[in-house]
């Protein structure tokens, strides 16, 4: 099986690579990216072929690659809140319409395509879980464009669905629920609001700067370790018995469900363990921030996300095993071990 994963030197593609060239021989991947840091280890596997390629410009490239897969995942995104209200128009054109062209190239070559959706389509929704099929998908106000990252995905979920129908596209979408692992960002920089929760946090810890809860860090999430969503995104791919034709899949880990104000506190206290952390963690405080200071005002927040995960352990026959001191543990190994 050809595999075209555009966004490959990304986190979960740099995870989804190292997985498939580790264990299934007989799968080759086509990796698109603008960037390789994440990946330099993987160049010399020869199933693994490497094209530093932007999206919003090698059309014809895209194209080419397209024709001879078999497979297309296209995880190439922004997907970090700060970007979204900062620089929304750059989300839309990376987001949704570059994604938009690939998704039209797999409906013209007639390939299979495994997009990833997002827990954040379901924004506002206040069911206590979420459901694939039948939990609404609630974002805000237009000035609050926070919201462009939730509606281009939401858009996109909506046009692969109705070429499913219209063209019998094969797909499947996957919602990954706060997937946290090495290599999710790089924590060096030390703005605050440049990486996603956890390693924001850890950002902080690394630079000695206090920890600010957005809004009083009420917010509720289901944190879900990389190999378990990479094990989810196997299943898909091997597609035994097209269980997962034209499916979507929460995949997440609801026995993971920590506040942010609990994921800080934990952070903090396994930080002392590592002793060049040791003086840096006794400075840090864990402080309120007001969102609108801290993202600016069109930001909105979503104040629980729980996924429910009963469609993919029914389908794919998966179900997360990594519980949550395991996750940061693994996680602030790899940033902070070494
Ligand atoms: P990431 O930011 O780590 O990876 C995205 C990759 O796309 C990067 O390597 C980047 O260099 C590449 N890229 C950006 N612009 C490009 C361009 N113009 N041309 C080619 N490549 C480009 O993101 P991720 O966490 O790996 O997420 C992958 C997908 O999954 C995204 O669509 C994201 O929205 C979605 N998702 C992720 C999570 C999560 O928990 N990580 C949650 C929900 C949805």
């Amino acid at each position: 099986m050809n595999i075209l994963i555009i966004g490959a030197g990304g986190f979960i593609g740099s995870h989804l690579s190292e997985e498939i060239l580790a264990r299934r021989k007989d799968w080759r991947i086509t990796a698109v990216d603008i960037a390789s840091e994440k990946i330099e280890r993987l160049m010399e596997d020869k199933n693994f072929d490497f094209i530093r390629s932007d999206i919003l410009k090698d059309f014809d490239l895209i194209e080419e690659r397209v024709k001879n897969c078999d497979v297309i995942f296209p995880l190439a995104a922004i997907a970090n809140p700060l970007i979204y209200v900062q620089n929304p128009l750059k989300v839309f054109e990376l987001d949704f319409e570059a994604n938009l062209r690939i998704v039209k190239l797999a409906v013209k070559y007639g390939k299979r395509i495994i997009f990833p959706s997002t827990s954040e389509v379901y924004g506002m929704c206040d069911d206590d879980e979420f459901l694939e099929e039948d939990s609404n998908c609630v974002t805000g106000p237009i000035c609050r464009q926070r919201w462009i990252y939730s509606c281009s995905k939401q858009m996109l979920d909506r046009v692969i669905y109705a070429y499913g129908i219209r063209d019998n596209l094969h797909y499947t979408l996957f919602r990954p629920f706060n997937w946290i692992g090495p290599r999710l960002d790089d924590i060096r920089n030390e703005n605050n609001g440049s990486s996603r929760v956890v390693t924001q946090f850890l950002s902080n810890i690394l630079h000695g700067k206090n920890i600010n809860l957005v809004d009083g860090g009420s917010q509720v999430r289901c944190f879900t370790y990389i190999s378990d969503g990479i094990s989810a995104l196997v299943k898909i791919i091997e597609n035994k018995d097209n269980c997962a034709d034209k499916q979507i899949f929460n995949i997440g880990n609801p026995r993971n469900e920590y506040s942010i104000r609990e994921l800080a506190h934990k952070i903090v206290e396994l930080a002392k363990k590592y002793d060049k952390l040791k003086n840096l963690v006794k400075k840090i405080e864990i402080v309120a921030a007001n969102s609108a200071d801290y993202y600016g005002k069109s930001y909105q927040d979503v104040s629980k996300r729980v996924p429910s995960i009963k469609k993919a352990e029914r389908l794919l026959g998966w179900r997360p095993l990594i519980a949550m001191d395991e996750l940061l543990s693994k996680t602030m190994d790899f940033y902070f071990a070494n």
